[in-house]
């Protein structure tokens, strides 16, 4: 079956206690379900351990990625706090430098206090087998990065992990199972913000681990079932919906990034474009290789911290906001939003400086939005 028509109809599988033929799924807003006697049960019990809408979000997200099982989480945040549950005090990880920084905060403040030590390092161009201590238990990575655009070759990291037994995980937020699927190249968790592409909308939060190993699939559910982050109801039927419309999203999203990388590499006063679709750019031969589209992101800097500020302050159309992979044209201010946390001196060392803008292309036209930024740089006076 083809992509767009697994967005609707997932594995085609439908949840069996439905019989009224509701083309959308129901949302089973119920904690709890009875029991017909002792030592029975419809297969549900409670909803932080089993839902219907969440196991159709779940079987859905699974097929887009090609997995054996998807779990759905409150949050992205929730998702990866909940898999670093996976390891123990003594374990290693090695993270790639360049990553959103929600999880720098969480891997720099809970995982090490969990008694867990962090390797950071440049995925996309130093050696990771070179980093590889005897405790090291997995690899973690963005690909492209959150915000610097760097891309990572999944497949040839999946070469230096697998042998080894280290469990290679990728953030796959960016470019949406529609444009990449980790878990094909040899990845063997893909991790998702469902708030932002998969979503779509900017209405709700959501979280997902993919995984195609059934051991690890256990421990997962484990995990969900006792800390307790699981997807609320009616959340997994806003992703749900939002899914469906996941193809027409992401095509008309890069159309107006495609066009928007353009224009800024037309402008003066933008000093750099960071986009992986840049012929030419280190990241656009692997992204050509290991994904099927170069996505909606795109980091620019600008010549000055006051033109940065004034841009923020001038658009009318694009929101400033935090977040992305909605329909809305979202940009951010790493240094003081997304990446606050990041320590500065790694801030720095990555490139997110106070002149560095994020931008997610939503479906908006072009146009509007190229206008928008047009008026927004040129009113600016030194
Ligand atoms: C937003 C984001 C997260 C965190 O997800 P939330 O849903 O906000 O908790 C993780 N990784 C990346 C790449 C993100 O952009």
């Amino acid at each position: 079956m083809q992509f767009s028509t697994k967005c609707i109809h997932g594995n085609g599988k439908r949840f069996s206690g439905d019989n009224t033929g509701a083309v959308s799924m129901p949302i089973y807003q119920t904690a709890t379900f009875a029991h017909p006697e002792a030592g029975k049960s419809t297969g549900y019990d409670y909803s932080r351990l089993q839902n219907p809408t969440r196991e159709q979000l779940e079987s859905v997200v699974a097929c887009l990625e090609g997995g054996l099982d998807a779990l759905a989480f409150s949050s992205g945040m929730a998702a990866i706090t909940a898999l670093m549950e996976l390891f123990s005090p003594g374990d290693n990880i090695i993270t790639d430098c360049d990553l959103y920084g929600g999880s720098v905060r969480l891997f720099d403040n809970i995982t090490v206090k969990n008694g867990v030590t962090i390797t950071r390092a440049d995925c996309s161009s130093q050696d990771i087998a070179a980093l590889i201590a005897p405790n090291t238990k997995a690899v973690y990575i963005e690909t492209p990065t959150n915000p610097m655009m760097n891309v990572i070759d999944i497949a040839a990291l999946a070469k230096i992990t697998k042998p080894r037994g280290i469990l290679l995980i990728v953030d796959n937020t960016f470019l949406s199972p529609y444009f990449q699927n980790p878990l094909s190249l040899g990845a063997d968790v893909v991790v998702h913000s469902g708030t932002k592409f998969l979503g779509g909308h900017n209405d709700a939060l959501a979280g997902f681990l993919v995984v195609n190993n059934a051991e690890l699939s256990e421990k997962l559910r484990f995990i969900i079932k006792t800390v307790g982050s699981g997807l609320a109801p009616f959340d997994s039927w806003l992703i749900l919906r939002g899914i469906k419309t996941l193809p027409v999203r992401m095509e008309k999203s890069q159309k107006n990034a495609i066009a928007i990388v353009q224009f800024l590499q037309s402008c003066e006063r933008v000093v750099k474009v960071y986009y992986c679709g840049i012929e030419g750019s280190r990241g656009y031969e692997i992204t050509k290789r290991q994904a099927r589209g170069f996505g909606a992101m795109i980091t620019f800097e600008v010549e000055s911290k006051a033109l940065a500020l004034h841009i923020l302050k001038s658009v009318k159309v694009i929101r400033f906001a935090e977040s992305l992979g909605g329909v809305e044209t979202l940009l951010t201010y790493p240094f003081t939003q997304t990446h606050a946390d990041v320590p500065e001196e790694l801030r720095i060392k990555n490139g997110i400086t106070d002149r560095v803008l994020r931008l997610s292309a939503g479906i908006e036209e072009a146009e509007d939005l190229i206008a928008d930024l047009k008026q927004a740089i040129d009113s600016y006076n030194y």
